[in-house]
C-alpha cells in the first residue's frame, strides 16, 4: 500500500461539503517501541492540549457519523520495505463476507469515502468485488497501493476505483530499490501511466528519508511525465512502532542525519522557487509552508529542535478497520482489542467505553504517537481539512 495518510490530496478530491481525510497502511501487530538509537526523540509537543473537561464529561462526544473510513484488505504485501514489517508476518485476508456484513454499519455511519489498503489490497483475491460492493452503496473507493500489479490490472482498478495513491519512493531504480526492497521502479512507472491511460486519477506519495531526500526536486517532472494528477510528500516514520506493523528494530539510518539538514533546506527553497507553479496549482499537495515542516521534523529527529506542533482530530471523524475487524482511531495508534466490529455494530463499537476512553487520551494530548506524528490532520465541520 501506500504510505500513511493522503490528507491534501483527499481535501481536494472530496466535494466541497464531504469530508475527506487520512491514513492508510496497517493491520494490528505486536509492538515493541525501539527507539532508534541515535535518534532523539526531541522535546514534547508544541500544540497546547486544550482544557480538561469538566468532571464527569468527555472531551469528546460520540461519534455518530465516520465520513472516512480506512479498510484493510489483507495485511500481507508483495513489496518488501525497508520500513515495514507488513511483508515479513502478514498472512490475512479480510472476507467479501466481512464486507458485506460491514455495509450497513457503514451506511448508519453515513460514510463517504472508504480508503482500501492493507498491506497491499491488490493481492487480494477479491479486491474488484469488495471495492464494487463498496462504491454500488454510493461511497467513494479510493486504493492506495505499491502498484505493483498496477499495470496489469489497470482497467479493472479504473473500472471500480474513484481516486488511486501509488506510494513512489525513488526517482530512479537504485532509489526505489534501496528503499523498495525490490527491482521494481519500471513496473511501477507503466502501471502509474496505465492507470492514468486507463482514466483514473492517480497521485503519487513520497515518503522523503534518508536515502531519497536527495532527489526531491526530481520527483515533480517524473509525476508530470507518469502523468499523475498530484504528488505529495510525507517524513518517513522513524518513531512509531505500530504504523506498519513493526515488530523489529528498525534502522535509523531511515532518518536524515544532522550533516543533511542544511541540504534539505537547500532542497526545498530550491523546489519551492523552480515549482511555484507546481505549488499554485496544487500539483503538489502540500503548500511550501508545509513542506518545510519535513526539515523541522527531521531537525527535531536529530534532538535539535521541537516537532512540528501537531493539531489532528482524525479520530473524531474517521477509524480504521483491520483485516479481522478491529478498530484504530487512526493509522497510528491501535485500538483496545474488545474494538473489533462485526459490520453492523460500527457506531456502537466505534462508541465502546474503551474507544472513547481513547479518543479522550488524543484529544487530551495524552498519547506520545502524536508528538512525532507525521501525518496528523485536522477537519473544520464543513471545512475539509488542514494537516
Ligand atoms: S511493505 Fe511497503 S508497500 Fe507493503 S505494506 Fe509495508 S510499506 Fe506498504
Ligand atoms: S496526530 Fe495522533 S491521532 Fe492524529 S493521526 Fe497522528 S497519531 Fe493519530
Amino acid at each position: 500500500m501506500a504510505s500513511p495518510c493522503d490528507a491534501t490530496s483527499l481535501e481536494a478530491a472530496a466535494p466541497p461539503t464531504a469530508v475527506p481525510a487520512a491514513p492508510v497502511s496497517a493491520g494490528a501487530g505486536p509492538l515493541l517501541f525501539p527507539k532508534p538509537a541515535g535518534v532523539g526523540l526531541g522535546p514534547a509537543p508544541t500544540a497546547p492540549a486544550p482544557p480538561a473537561p469538566a468532571p464527569g464529561s468527555r472531551a469528546t462526544p460520540p461519534l455518530r457519523h465516520l465520513p472516512l473510513v480506512t479498510l484493510y484488505l489483507t495485511d500481507r504485501c508483495n513489496s518488501r520495505c525497508t520500513t515495514c514489517d507488513y511483508w515479513r508476518h502478514g498472512r490475512t485476508d479480510i472476507s467479501l463476507e466481512s464486507v458485506r456484513r460491514l455495509l450497513p454499519g457503514l451506511r448508519e455511519a453515513g460514510t463517504r469515502i472508504v480508503l482500501i489498503s492493507g498491506g497491499e489490497p491488490l493481492l487480494h483475491p477479491d479486491w474488484e468485488s469488495i471495492a464494487g460492493l463498496l462504491r454500488s452503496q454510493g461511497m467513494r473507493v479510493w486504493l492506495l497501493t505499491a502498484g505493483l500489479a498496477l499495470a496489469k490490472h489497470a482497467r479493472k482498478v479504473a473500472g471500480v476505483f474513484d481516486d488511486v495513491t501509488v506510494s513512489l519512493d525513488g526517482t530512479h531504480a537504485a532509489t526505489y530499490a534501496a528503499i523498495r526492497g525490490l527491482e521494481a521502479f519500471d513496473k511501477v512507472c507503466e502501471g502509474i501511466r496505465a492507470a492514468a491511460d486507463a482514466g483514473v486519477p492517480v497521485r503519487l506519495r513520497t515518503t522523503v528519508q534518508r536515502a531519497n531526500f536527495e532527489e526531491l526536486p526530481d520527483f515533480v517532472p517524473l509525476a508530470h511525465r507518469l502523468q499523475a494528477r498530484q504528488i505529495s510528500f510525507l517524513a518517513v516514520d522513524v518513531a512509531n512502532p505500530h504504523a506498519f506493523a513493526r515488530q523489529e528494530a528498525f534502522s535509523s539510518d531511515l532518518a536524515l542525519r544532522p550533516g543533511d539538514l542544511p541540504v534539505l533546506d537547500r532542497l526545498l527553497r530550491d523546489l519551492e522557487r523552480r515549482h511555484s507553479e507546481d505549488f499554485r496549482a496544487g500539483f503538489i499537495a502540500e503548500s511550501p509552508a508545509k513542506l518545510r515542516r519535513l526539515l523541522q521534523y527531521f531537525t527535531a529527529v536529530c534532538g535539535q529542535g521541537p516537532f512540528p506542533p501537531v493539531r489532528c482530530n482524525a479520530p473524531e471523524f474517521s477509524a480504521v478497520i483491520g483485516v479481522n475487524g478491529q478498530l484504530q482511531p487512526c493509522f497510528f495508534i491501535p485500538g483496545p482489542a474488545a474494538a473489533r466490529t462485526q459490520g453492523l455494530d460500527l457506531l456502537e463499537k466505534v462508541n465502546s467505553p474503551e474507544l472513547l476512553d481513547l479518543r479522550d487520551s488524543i484529544r487530551l494530548g495524552k498519547r506520545r504517537e502524536c508528538v512525532t506524528c507525521v501525518c496528523s490532520l485536522w477537519r473544520e465541520p464543513g471545512v475539509g481539512l488542514r494537516a
